[in-house]
Order: structure tokens, then C-alpha cells, then sequence
């Protein structure tokens, strides 16, 4: 363990008075993976993703030629249209199989003598 880790691992063990919560988006530590805190301030592991995902954003914007990014785009929009017609697929089955259950005649209680 770096002095860091240390220092980060010795605040989050200090204030256990009341449940931890993550000061970027508020949720509870029983409601997250992970917190991680700092000197008066607690992050969870959604955020550290969302944050991360938006730096390499910024990264992908500012190093990525543009016939790259618009390949990138491109091959995304792809992505998106496969997921739609899967969707629409999916519906279609969904309603085929209500239909199907619909006109299915319904099985008579048993009796029994
Ligand atoms: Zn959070």
C-alpha cells in the first residue's frame, strides 16, 4: 500500500458515524460497488467510470484524426442498427407468441370423482 492508499483508506475508516455516500451522485455505499474516499469527499465506482469514459472522450477527440473519429462514428451507427432491428425481431416474437397463447383454447379444470 502506497501512503496514498493509506491516507485515503485511513479517512474513509475514520467517519463511519453516518452511512457513506458518494458526493458526486449521492448514492449510498450499500448502493454501489465500491466508494472510494478523500480528504472530505467520497467517490463511487459509477462515477469513477463516468469520469473515466468522459476523459477518454476527450482524449479520442483531440488525438484521433477525423476520418478516424468518423469511421469510429460510423462503425457505432452500425452497432445501433444491428440493436434495432435485434428489438424489433425480439417484438415481433413477443407479439407472435401472445397471438399464439391467445388462440390456444384453455385447459378445463380437472375433475375429480
Ligand atoms: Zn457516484
Amino acid at each position: 500500500m502506497g501512503p496514498r492508499v493509506i491516507l485515503l483508506y485511513a479517512v474513509a475508516m475514520t467517519d463511519r458515524r453516518s452511512p457513506l455516500r458518494c458526493s458526486f451522485c449521492g448514492k449510498k455505499e450499500s448502493h454501489v460497488r465500491k466508494i472510494v474516499a478523500g480528504p472530505a469527499v467520497y467517490i463511487c465506482n459509477e462515477c469513477v467510470y463516468l469520469c473515466l469514459e468522459m476523459l477518454n472522450q476527450d482524449q479520442v477527440a483531440t488525438n484521433t484524426p477525423k476520418a478516424e473519429r468518423i469511421s469510429a462514428l460510423k462503425a457505432e451507427i452500425h452497432h445501433l442498427h444491428g440493436l434495432l432491428r435485434l428489438e424489433s425481431r425480439l417484438v415481433t416474437d413477443l407479439r407472435n407468441e401472445t397471438e399464439r397463447l391467445r388462440a390456444k383454447p384453455k385447459a378445463r379444470p380437472i375433475r375429480r370423482s
